[in-house]
């Protein structure tokens, strides 16, 4: 079972700004938002020697790349989360191979240095994991621990929807 983690340092407070990213696109919210967003877990995270990563598609980093410019510059690690936001499951690998291709060439294009790939609904195959080592990904990050530490109740009716929707999405995949 997979879980979501909200442990300070790696996983966890990137997938729920993932979330957040998610939200704030899919609803409009400011570019200006979304930055001051994604500078508070930055800055957070300064605070404890840390950095965040954050996995975004390639077609986002193709939107906004002055934006993850300037967070890479702040001391964010980007990884990858597909070309577009699509479930690699359903994908043969040699689709699989062209489309993490394709979002490979979206952040060489715009200078941004990337390691690690994480599947959109952690959506992964055998095949997959062919396709990141061709490719030259140092990691994977398609495991999630659920810390319950999150008081939802702090949160408006937005956020804690996509929260629990994040959840649903993780109870329904095994390891
Ligand atoms: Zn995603």
């Amino acid at each position: 079972m997979n879980l979501v983690s909200f442990s300070i340092k790696t996983k966890g407070i990137h997938n729920f700004v993932r979330r957040l990213w998610t939200a704030f696109t899919r609803f409009g919210i400011s570019h200006a938002r979304t930055q001051r967003a994604l500078h508070a877990v930055v800055d957070a995270l300064r605070d404890y020697n840390g950095a965040p990563t954050f996995f975004i598609p390639a077609v986002v980093l193709a939107r906004h790349p002055k934006l993850i410019a300037e967070i890479a510059h702040c001391g964010a690690e980007i990884g990858i989360h597909g070309y577009v936001h699509n479930d690699y499951r359903c994908l043969s690998e040699s689709e699989q191979y062209e489309q993490t291709q394709q979002a490979i060439s979206v952040f060489q294009r715009t200078l941004i240095p990337y390691e690690g790939f994480r599947n959109p609904y952690l959506g992964w195959t055998e095949e997959s994991l062919h396709v990141f080592t061709s490719l030259g990904f140092t990691y994977d990050s398609n495991d999630a621990v659920f810390h319950d530490i999150v008081d939802l109740e702090r949160y408006p009716i937005l956020l804690r929807n996509s929260y629990e929707k994040s959840l649903t999405h993780l109870s329904g995949n095994s390891v």
